[in-house]
């Protein structure tokens, strides 16, 4: 194939600005925040799943306590009604007496210990109502940390993508100066070859395999026509002459 000097030139340009563009490909797929939105997502799953738990606990605690204060009230109202009894004097027989004041006194016990288990409910409720409160903080805390996450995400999703459209539109500009046969060219060999078509002779160097041409193939390439479109002999990649080759 044949190209005029300046054109293959042009073609290490076009070179640098796909190897950019795919570079800010590169990047775009990997924004840290796209990592970190995803651990706090599962964070923030967990935080619910444990939210929800500790409502459901604070809940039937709520139960508990409403059942264990109106056990108390029960035993208290009976055992008012039996004092109110004792002290109208409504009470026939001394064994009639006998039998309510020993059920007064077992009331009263009773109400003793019903109150320590409203106390016992109470503290647990406490317990639970704090963790309720504890883990809404936390929650909040990392819903903000997750929407300012999520911010910096979308400001580096958007620089990218406003460096793409200007590097891409310098690289029409330049794509339009090349001559089809050579870009065609370029174009395969870039997507065999891991993004790279083509390479600069560099110090008798290719700089798209990194290898140190022989003598042979340099004084082959002095040889050469200017406007001859040369191939590294290892890489297979467009090799572009320039002033530094060490020709
Ligand atoms: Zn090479």
């Amino acid at each position: 194939m044949k190209a005029e000097p300046s054109d293959q030139k042009r073609l290490l340009d076009l070179q640098e600005i796909d190897t950019e563009l795919d570079r800010l490909a590169h990047r775009a797929r990997n924004i840290p925040e796209v990592a970190e939105i995803r651990r706090l997502d599962g964070e923030l799953d967990e935080l619910r799943n444990a939210l929800a738990a500790a409502e459901t606990a604070l809940g039937d605690l709520d139960r508990e306590q409403r059942k264990a204060e109106a056990d108390v009230d029960q035993v208290r109202v009976r055992a008012e009604r039996d004092t109110e009894r004792l002290n109208a004097g409504r009470v026939g027989s001394p064994k009639e007496l006998e039998r309510l004041q020993s059920e007064i006194a077992s009331l009263q016990r009773r109400q003793g210990e019903l109150e320590e288990i409203v106390l016992d409910v109470m503290e647990r409720r406490e317990t639970a109502q704090a963790r309720v409160v504890e883990l809404r903080g936390r929650l909040e805390a990392l819903t903000e940390e997750r929407t300012a996450a999520e911010e910096r995400r979308f400001m580096a999703a958007s620089g990218i993508r406003d460096e793409e459209a200007a590097t891409a539109e310098r690289r029409a500009r330049v794509a339009a100066e090349i001559p089809d046969d050579l870009l065609a060219l370029y174009t395969r060999l870039r997507e065999q070859h891991n993004g790279v078509g083509a390479a600069a002779l560099r110090y008798g160097r290719c700089e798209g395999c990194k290898l140190a041409l022989s003598t042979a193939e340099l004084n082959e390439i002095r040889a050469a026509l200017s406007d001859e479109v040369l191939r590294c002999e290892e890489c297979r990649r467009i090799l572009v002459r320039t002033t530094d080759s060490g020709l």
